[in-house]
């Protein structure tokens, strides 16, 4: 078997317990690896109502068979399990070393179960496993987590994978946090391991699976860094991070602002260039990554001279949602929710949330304890701590929107959310193709699994037929985005960067290359198609029907400014069309038994109808 271990080590928590959970080559390569291949483990353990705070709700970390090779972006991992955010399929990914370290502790993955007597941390190095003491780190943040680890562990090359203060209070949107700042932020899986009093993983060793031709492994890595190096999107990631799209998102609409009621907003205050005008900022790269994307300020304050840079995501959450342009506030929120393990998201749509209540007067003083105001960049950073602390009003915020709006009595209309998950800083009334990706993805309303607007901004996929077209239209969208979506969920199966400019020619010859299988482009589909089906059966088995994949109406309704005005997507279409393609039926929002059958899910097909 080459490109894998052909192992996960399996964790019980509660009887102390770890062994081999051996994989079979079959389902390899029918579920590639990361978010697919836990899909796929976690698909039997699954029962219909299962508390995701429970201890037999399985947390499992995975790589892909492209982790630990020579290739570039692929030192990523993926973390699945039921969200406790939303109570469906919850994945969430982040890059950095730990990824290739995981794999070095030769294993492809950890499966974990049940629930600790007291705080524990796992330690993988090559070959062996051992539940730690970690009653010393409980309460600690994540730097300092890391750094009582480096000065405890004696292998010299390891990386960490934490919870701080969110993870282990069980808030619905934690995050686990990897290599200092990078995040797996989204779904709240933080909180999943802090219910199993799981601190912290923490891995070493070097073991690499073998490839089937390394010759031309490493033919093909140097073709891959070649073209990332030639790649323009690439070159303005490395020069300015993800922010470098902030400008232009505004200029299309793509930017939600004032709670999703504006999209124009003075955008030079907060651009990638504000950034680097306003502090000394350093790249930083995940393992083998010519690009180098992430961003580190060092000059930020006397008492936190070196903090992590915001992305995109977080800067749009934490300004223009709130109508906040004071960058320092931006970069200190970021930094406690980093600190603290908490999505950004989640935070800053939440925070959002509570100042437009405020404004209408459903959010009194006296309730909140707190004047919360527009644009005031203290406010933000004051309810990022209470968050972290569920504290007075950062109590009720740390429950999301959804939730937030059950308990003033609002609409949940007005919460701005998809299945549970805040939504992300791109705009489904700016790129149609977007909408109907946030409506039915995987894990509710992502920007990652189906990042639409980079097709209809010239990303052309030509081995699977996908072209940009008019991102204001809905008619003919649902078909492209949904392969696109599949596309991109298998990213997460290989364990490839989203920002990797590869053709599918490129990335089946890899697969090829390492694994010894021939792939072509629509094997490659169909295992995404496999991949985003299965997903989806999990969360028909936890409920999950039709009627959740919507946008809500405060996303939906048109803007009078800016790039999208007087536009919003024909939602009604767009599902049909989706539904359509995807063979999915209209009456249950399951998958139907012929489609699963077809991708060789007969297995799920016996048991959604049985
Ligand atoms: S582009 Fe950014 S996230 Fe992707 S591999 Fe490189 S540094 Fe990591």
């Amino acid at each position: 078997m080459y490109g894998y271990h052909g192992r996960f080590l399996k964790v019980d928590l509660e009887a102390k317990t770890t062994e081999d959970m051996p994989l079979s080559e079959v389902d390899l390569k029918k579920y590639i690896g990361g978010a697919t291949l836990a899909a796929a483990l976690i698909y039997n353990y699954i029962e219909k109502d299962m508390d995701p705070l429970s201890p037999k709700s399985p947390l499992v970390f995975s790589t892909g068979p492209l982790t630990g090779s020579p290739i570039p972006m692929v030192s990523r991992y993926a973390v699945c399990g039921i969200s406790p955010l939303t109570g469906y399929w919850g994945e969430a990914t982040s890059g950095g070393a730990f990824p290739f370290r995981l794999k070095g502790a030769g294993y492809d993955g950890v499966f974990i179960t049940g629930r600790a007597e007291g705080p524990v941390y796992l330690y993988l190095e090559n070959g062996s496993a051992q539940i730690k003491d970690a009653r010393h780190l409980w309460g600690q943040d994540i730097y300092e987590t890391q750094k009582v680890l480096k000065s405890q562990i004696e292998a010299t090359t390891f990386s960490t994978a934490c919870i701080g203060q969110a993870g282990e209070r069980q808030i619905r949107y934690a995050s686990i946090m990897n290599d200092r700042g990078r995040a797996a932020g989204r779904c709240g899986l933080g909180a999943l391991m802090g219910s199993k009093n799981l601190k912290a993983v923490v891995v070493s060793g070097g073991m690499k699976p073998g490839s089937s031709d390394k010759e031309k492994v490493k033919a093909l890595a140097k073709e891959a860094v070649s073209t990332i190096r030639g790649n323009l999107i690439s070159v303005a990631l490395r020069e300015y991070g993800t922010l470098f799209y902030m400008d232009m998102a505004m200029a299309l609409g793509d930017v939600p602002a004032k709670y999703f009621s504006k999209s124009v907003f003075p955008a030079e205050k907060i651009s990638g260039q504000a950034l680097r005008q306003a502090y000394t900022v350093e790249n930083y790269a995940c393992m083998g990554c010519p690009i180098g994307c992430g961003r580190e300020v060092k000059n930020f304050r006397k008492d936190l001279d070196r903090v992590d840079g915001p992305e995109y995501e977080t800067v749009g959450a934490f300004g223009p949602l709130c109508m906040n342009f004071d960058l320092d506030s931006i970069v200190e929120a970021n930094h406690l929710c980093n600190a603290h393990g908490l999505d950004t998201i989640s935070a800053g749509v939440s925070i959002a949330y509570a100042m437009y209540l405020y404004e209408k007067g459903i959010l009194t003083r006296d309730r909140a304890g707190m004047e919360i105001k527009w644009g005031n960049g203290n406010t933000v950073v004051r309810l990022v701590e209470m968050i972290v602390k569920q504290e007075g009003i950062g109590e009720l915020l740390s429950r999301g929107t959804l939730e937030m709006a059950k308990e003033l009595g609002r609409d949940p209309d007005e919460a701005a959310q998809v299945k549970g998950m805040e939504m992300p800083m791109h705009e489904g009334r700016a790129f149609h193709g977007m909408a109907v990706s946030y409506a039915t993805g995987p894990r509710g309303a992502c920007h990652l699994k189906g990042d639409y607007y980079n097709v209809d901004l010239g990303g052309t996929v030509p081995e699977l037929n996908i072209f940009p077209g008019d991102r204001l239209a809905s008619e003919g969208k649902a078909e492209p985005a949904a392969k696109y979506q599949s596309l991109k969920d298998l990213y997460d199966a290989l364990t490839l960067c989203k920002f990797a400019p590869l053709s599918v020619t490129q990335i089946c010859q890899i697969l090829s290359a390492i694994t010894g299988w021939e792939m072509s482009p629509a094997d490659l589909l169909s295992a995404g198609d496999r991949s985003v089906n299965l997903k989806r059966a999990i969360s028909n088995k936890l409920g999950l029907t039709r009627e959740e994949d919507r946008l809500p109406k405060v996303c939906m309704d048109t803007l009078k400014e800016g790039g999208s005005a007087g536009k919003a997507p024909d939602m009604d279409l767009l599902l049909k069309e989706y539904y359509n393609f995807r063979g999915w039926d209209w009456e249950t929002g399951k998958p139907s038994k012929e489609k699963l059958i077809e991708l060789g899910l007969s297995h799920v097909a016996d048991d959604l109808y049985p």
